[in-house]
């Protein structure tokens, strides 16, 4: 890949604070893409990654906007897309988790965890896709989870939004493919982030011994993933689930 070959375009990347969202578009911003943010309420992190971003000479901004909030996320993007023309690319990277085993689990944190995971990618996909089709050109990258696709004790909540998104990704796929909009996903693995942290510790070295390599992923394996698949270098690549994860699953 060149190194500025995003230069111009318009991306959005949700989730972006922290983690593997800010992983992600601070690679796009090194390879010449602006870049907006999207996140909940971690407005410092946001202005932090914010400056970040800008560093790379690029356009950036940072938007605290709740991707449950369907009206909030149409507005946030159809001003985003009057004032810059287009969108190149969105990444779905916002998600949370609220872990407990199935006989404790309550209907709150079920809905809240496919509200945000699956239901926030539908409303930032729904806001950017008139937009992809009219300008005959789009990529859609989610950030599913391996968990989506082997499942896990204590997140049937987490593992069905993720699963969710795979369905979605496929269907969005076909109905885009006309249009030259990619839609694809990305599984990783375990990644160090805020997170993989909230595990205790005995539990997390218990998974670390059954990554074969032996690790945690780091975000920026994650996020060059995401920017391949956003690349010109990939465009008869859709429809498709990329796992990232140390060869856990396979
Ligand atoms: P983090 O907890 O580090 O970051 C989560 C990000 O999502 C933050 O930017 C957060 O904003 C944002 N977010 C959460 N809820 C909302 C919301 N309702 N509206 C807008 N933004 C929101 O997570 P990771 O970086 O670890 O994970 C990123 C994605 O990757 C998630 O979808 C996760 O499920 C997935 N994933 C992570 C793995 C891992 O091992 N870490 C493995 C597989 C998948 P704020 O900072 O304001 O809270």
């Amino acid at each position: 890949m060149s190194e500025k070959e995003f230069h111009g375009a318009h991306v959005i990347v949700t989730g972006g604070s922290r983690g593997i969202g800010r992983a992600i578009a601070l690679d796009f911003a090194s390879k010449g893409a602006n870049v907006a943010i999207v996140y909940l309420d971690h407005r410092t992190q946001g202005q932090q990654v914010l400056n970040e971003l800008k560093a790379f000479g690029v356009d950036a901004e940072e938007h605290a906007t709740d991707v449950k909030d369907f009206s909030a996320i149409q507005q946030l993007f159809a001003d985003f897309i009057q004032r810059h023309g287009r969108v190149d690319a969105l990444v779905n990277c916002a998600g949370i988790n609220r872990d407990r085993t199935f006989s404790k689990i309550t209907a709150e944190q079920w809905h809240e965890v496919i509200d945000t995971n699956l239901t926030g990618a539908f409303n930032c996909s729904k806001a950017v896709w008139d937009q992809m089709k009219t300008q005959n050109h789009g990529r859609i990258v989610s950030i599913s989870s391996i968990v989506g696709q082997a499942g896990n004790f204590g997140q049937a909540n987490y593992s069905a939004s993720k699963a969710g998104l795979l369905g979605f990704t496929k269907s969005l796929a076909l109905e885009g493919a006309r249009n030259n909009i990619t839609v694809n996903a990305i599984c990783p693995g375990f990644i160090d982030t805020d997170m993989v942290r909230g595990i205790p510790a005995d539990a997390l070295e218990k998974v670390v011994q059954k990554i074969p390599m032996q690790r945690l992923g780091q975000p920026d394996e994650i996020a060059r993933a995401v920017t391949f698949l956003a690349s010109p270098a990939s465009g008869y690549i859709t429809g498709q689930v990329l796992a990232v994860n140390g060869g856990m699953y396979m």
